[in-house]
């Protein structure tokens, strides 16, 4: 045996032994999403680490106003914490939906069988009679055709369930529902798959991920206007430690504009209710095919639109109809000043 197959036979099992403590690192997909999420604790540690190993001026200031810097250390660790809040939370997919429709419809007809059971009673014992066509031979087939049903009236008259049946899963979608080939699920309201979360944004979270973006850009303005302060502080120092802040606050400069940008696209979008598949793609999607560029076809009005995102997420699996020709076309309608005053668009 050779030193190399030597070598070779113990990393394979060094290698399995740590898949077998970790799972997750087995799937290549879970992998890249784990190394992604330490690149960025990493980065977020690193550059407030050279601030502060740096800055001696800052070291100075946690004395003398210590709840300054406890306020910057504060939104670092809430940004952090957002962050795995939100790369875990579920985006609310279509399969889920679906089971807790079942849930829903079997507890229900549970609760019907109880009401209908004749009770009668014979030498003091209890015989209950039940009723073969609440229980059904297969209840899961049953609920598949609630599913059917709820989905289907989402649409307009004459759709066809094929049309509506994810290859992938074998799932009828509702409206705004799309498959993320990444998760391989399809996603309630999908907005898109975010690499760095490692997760889809859908309707499920959403709310958060505009929360972690808010987060994140605060942090990287409150970490800019640091990183200028010790550049204008009049110390002598090292040209190196210039050298690399000024790298820091450059790489930050432009993070902060993506951040900025990211976060004002989002705040349109949760405005006007719409989504980023639904934008950019929005001549190739059938349901949004006809409707004029500026009509919002699921848009209930500006503030309904933010009260909606912000406050109504206690169901985590929303569904919603397509508009009808007619609401489309009271959206069609341009406004007048009239709308204006009775704050039509919100
Ligand atoms: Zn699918
Ligand atoms: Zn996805």
């Amino acid at each position: 045996m050779t030193i190399t197959s030597v070598c070779q036979s113990f990393f394979n099992g060094a290698l399995d032994r740590c898949y077998r403590l970790s799972p997750c690192l087995a799937d290549p997909a879970t992998r890249s999403s784990l190394g992604l999420k330490v690149a960025l604790v990493m980065l977020h540690l690193i550059y407030v680490g050279i601030l502060f190993l740096f800055d001696n001026h800052l070291i100075d200031k946690t004395k003398q106003d210590p709840w300054y810097i406890a306020l910057y250390l504060l939104l670092f660790i809430a940004t952090l914490v957002q962050y795995f809040v939100t790369s875990g939370s579920s985006p609310g997919y279509v399969l889920d939906a679906m089971r807790a429709l079942n849930e829903k419809n079997a507890v229900f007809a549970k609760a019907s069988m109880t009401a209908k059971q004749s009770v009668s009673s014979k030498d003091g014992s209890l015989i209950v009679t039940m009723d073969e066509s609440q229980l059904g031979r297969n209840p899961l087939g049953s609920n598949v055709t609630s599913w059917v049903k709820l989905v289907l009236g989402m649409y307009p008259p004459g759709t066809s369930v094929r049309t509506l049946t994810c290859s992938y899963c074998n799932v009828e979608q509702p409206p705004r529902a799309k498959h993320c080939h990444d998760c391989d699920k399809c996603v309630l309201q999908f907005d898109h798959h975010c690499v760095w979360l490692g997760t889809c944004i859908g309707w499920g979270n959403h709310c958060r991920f505009w929360w972690y973006i808010c987060e994140e850009t605060a942090l990287c303005l409150w970490t800019d206007i640091l990183c200028i302060a010790y550049l204008k502080a009049n110390i002598i120092r090292a040209w190196w430690k210039d050298a690399i802040m000024i790298l820091l606050l450059v790489i930050l400069s432009i993070s902060l504009i993506f951040l900025l940008l990211f976060l004002l696209f989002h705040s349109y979008l949760i405005l006007t209710n719409q989504t980023t598949y639904e934008l950019v793609r929005r001549r190739r999607i059938p349901y949004l095919r006809g409707i004029p560029e500026r009509v919002y076809p699921f848009s209930k009005g500006v503030c309904r639109n933010l009260y909606e995102f912000c406050c109504a997420r206690s169901n985590i699996y929303k569904l919603e109809r397509l508009p009808t020709a007619i609401e489309i076309e009271e959206k069609s309608r341009p406004h007048t000043c009239l709308d204006f005053l009775t704050c039509r668009c919100c």
